[in-house]
């Protein structure tokens, strides 16, 4: 979305608090609402010219509404239709509300000005809540058990809208007044609203600005004039007017429209964080799923070790690898502390401190540091340091102050713990074969486990074993942790420090130390070299903490090693994730053959998927970071809802990325 990296941090609103308690915008000299009846004029503007009431009643279960709005501001409109959405729509289906903001509030901010709104207090409790940075890019958020769903896209409106590519059926134009704020209210803007506009799409507006009413117009809205809210003359509802616009997408990059199923019946393959975010994100979207696992157990290969960090490696280069870690890790944040189990916790925010490892690299952090807001990230030294983590280190670091770590297993049990999701485990699927509509899971003896017309494959290193997703290149790093006891001194240790290798601290009385990194290492067990390796790591990058290790025992200097776990992180050439449908091909690579000669040849045809089948693997060591949103993803391209992540980001995560790649270099 953005290429420009001083772009990346962006300012917090900065509001004046009136008398009456009235937020009003420092950067616009404009006020967000009318203080005496904000919820009333959030009614008449938005919620009745959209004839939301109606279209709210008429929704069956498992369809979704998207509204979309410009100027998130307090957040008191989609507070407003969450509760109208509540009240009227049918159980099982949804609301996807999605607002652009170039100005997050600050959360105090936030607490202040909704609690102006007693009526809403159970849906701003959740809101408030949130952790939001003022940092571009898409932000994702999940309440009332999937019902609800907030996509923020911060950023410039125009901007951040030219990159999503969702249906919406209602809009709500808040920015603030175009004499104010005519930036916002650009032509090029309305031609944006139109592109995701279809039919039925209806508008309102608060103001009835000439330059606005000839933009709707021009952009194929009609333009009706109501009266508006108390003081104020007039204001805009409408409906878009144009059959719908052709996708600007190339044919090859076009994802497949949702399957048409008989049942919201699906299977996913994979008792890991993606198989279990997959299942998660469907469920909360209506569908009945199988969770097959091979293991007796979910999250028993690479998601299952003792400890999982979320360690978001971003560059200040902003690439596509860097958007999705950042989304995924504030998703993750979020979601995380939604699903925490109070009386058993899984999830520690500790914080986490990435501590350079070469000059270089310490410059790569600080030109991080200056990008993102501090909230975020910052820059600390080794007072700081120590500080933050019971530790004279000696060095400084980049801190991220709301990431910690997590029991990953007890996250996958939490995730599959779903009314409509069943667990099987100790099945292996060894082959899938389509039927009519159905695909067909096979065991190794050929017999059917169970049929299906939805199937996600999330199997890690697996996943690629099934002909149909032979031609995904992924691959597989060996990686083994070790098991350190805790000493008293190392129990001080209260954030995770990560540098070539990593050190939590102790959970159950021991640290979990790791990790080895091997290609082409197909070993599984446990081995004492290995250990070497990651006490070598320790003590060459973080001595004192080695130091503090050894303490209680007698002999040598030697921390005590209790155990140790192997696992295969599943990897591909670019490191992002595979997510998304599974293409047939041989007939792809026959339909794209043009794009060997020429990389902007245009075919007509659509692409040819395999009907009702999607791959999410691919995570690295990343799965705690990448796997929840990518969960999202895969599930609204399956029941059809609005995208949560950019187009941008769709593509980059497309698994037919690399054949594409591969025609245009006539490497296949
Ligand atoms: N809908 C909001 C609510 O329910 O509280 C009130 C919106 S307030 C009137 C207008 C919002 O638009 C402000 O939060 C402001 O920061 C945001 N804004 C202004 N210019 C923008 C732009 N170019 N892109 C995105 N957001 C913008």
């Amino acid at each position: 979305m953005t290429s420009d990296p001083k772009n990346i941090s962006l300012s917090h609103a900065r509001l004046e608090w009136r008398d009456n308690g009235q937020p009003v915008s420092s950067q616009y000299n404009d006020i967000y609402f009318s203080t005496e009846s904000g919820v009333e004029e959030t009614f008449h503007t938005f919620i009745k010219p959209n004839r939301l009431p109606e279209r709210f009643i008429k929704l069956n279960a498992g369809e979704c509404f998207s509204i979309a709005e410009t100027g998130f501001g307090t957040g008191l409109n989609f507070l407003c239709a969450w509760q109208l959405f509540d009240e009227l729509a049918v159980d099982g289906s949804r609301l996807h509300f999605i607002s652009t903001e170039k100005h997050p509030l600050q959360q105090k901010d936030f607490q202040r000005a909704l609690a102006l709104w007693p009526t809403l207090q159970k849906q701003a409790a959740e809101l408030v809540n949130l952790y939001l940075p003022a940092c571009q890019g898409q932000q994702h958020f999940v309440f009332a058990n999937g019902r609800i769903r907030l996509t923020l896209l911060i950023g410039d409106a125009l901007e951040t809208l030219t990159d999503y590519s969702g249906k919406i059926d209602a809009w709500f134009l808040d920015g603030f007044t175009p004499s104010k704020n005519p930036d916002m209210w650009r032509p090029e803007l309305f031609d944006t609203i139109a592109c995701k506009s279809h039919g039925q799409t209806t508008y309102a507006t608060f103001t009835a600005a000439r330059t606005v009413r000839d933009n709707l117009t021009r952009s194929g809205f009609s333009v009706e004039k109501i009266p508006a809210f108390g003081k104020k003359r007039d204001m805009l509802r409408g409906q878009f007017l144009q059959p719908t616009p052709v996708s600007s997408i190339r044919p090859e990059w076009q994802l497949p429209k949702p399957p048409v199923t008989k049942r919201q019946q699906a299977v996913v393959i994979g008792g890991g964080l993606a198989g279990t975010s997959t299942a998660r994100s469907l469920a909360e979207r209506g569908w009945q799923v199988t969770l097959l696992e091979q293991h007796e157990q979910l999250a028993s290969e690479a998601s299952g070790n003792p400890q999982g960090i979320l360690y978001a490696k971003l560059s200040p280069h902003h690439t596509p690898l860097s958007r999705f870690i950042l989304q995924g890790y504030l998703y993750s944040i979020n979601r995380l502390n939604q699903l925490q189990d109070q009386h058993s916790p899984y999830w520690y925010q500790s914080g986490v401190i990435q501590m350079p490892v070469s000059d270089k690299e310490h410059k790569r952090y600080q030109a991080l540091a200056e990008q993102f807001p501090k909230d975020l990230l910052f820059m600390a030294d080794s007072d700081q340091l120590a500080e933050l983590t019971g530790f004279r280190l000696n060095r400084s670091g980049l801190v991220f102050p709301d990431a910690g770590w997590v029991k990953p297993a007890h996250l996958c049990q939490s995730l599959a713990n779903h009314p409509a999701i069943q667990t099987e485990t100790g099945y292996r699927v060894t082959a899938l074969k389509k039927e009519g509509s159905e695909w067909v899971l096979l065991n190794e003896q050929q017999e059917t486990i169970i049929r299906s017309e939805v199937v996600v494959v999330a199997g890690g290193v697996h996943s690629h074993q099934f002909p149909q997703l032979e031609h995904l290149p992924v691959k597989s790093i060996r990686g083994q942790l070790s098991q350190i006891a805790e000493t008293a001194s190392s129990s001080r240790l209260s954030a995770c420090l990560c540098s070539e290798g990593y050190i939590a601290p102790a959970c159950d009385h021991e640290h979990t130390v790791g990790a080895t990194f091997d290609f082409n290492d197909e070993c599984l067990s446990v081995r004492k070299e290995d250990h070497q390796r990651n006490l070598d790591m320790l003590s060459s990058q973080m001595p004192e903490v080695y130091v503090a290790l050894g303490e209680n025992r007698s002999g040598p200097d030697k921390p005590d090693v209790t155990g140790g776990r192997t696992g295969f992180r599943c990897t591909t050439p670019d490191y992002l994730p595979l997510v998304g449908p599974v293409i047939n091909r041989d007939s792809f690579i026959k339909q794209f053959a043009p794009l060997r000669k020429d990389a902007k040849a245009l075919i007509d045809d659509k692409a040819d998927y395999l009907e009702g089948l999607y791959v999410n693997t691919g995570h690295g060591s990343r799965g705690l970071i990448t796997c929840p949103l990518s969960g999202e993803i895969i599930a609204s391209m399956i029941s059809g809802d609005s995208n949560v992540v950019e187009d941008s980001l769709l593509k980059a995560l497309n698994p037919t990325r690399f054949l594409i790649r591969n025609l245009i270099r006539s490497t296949v």
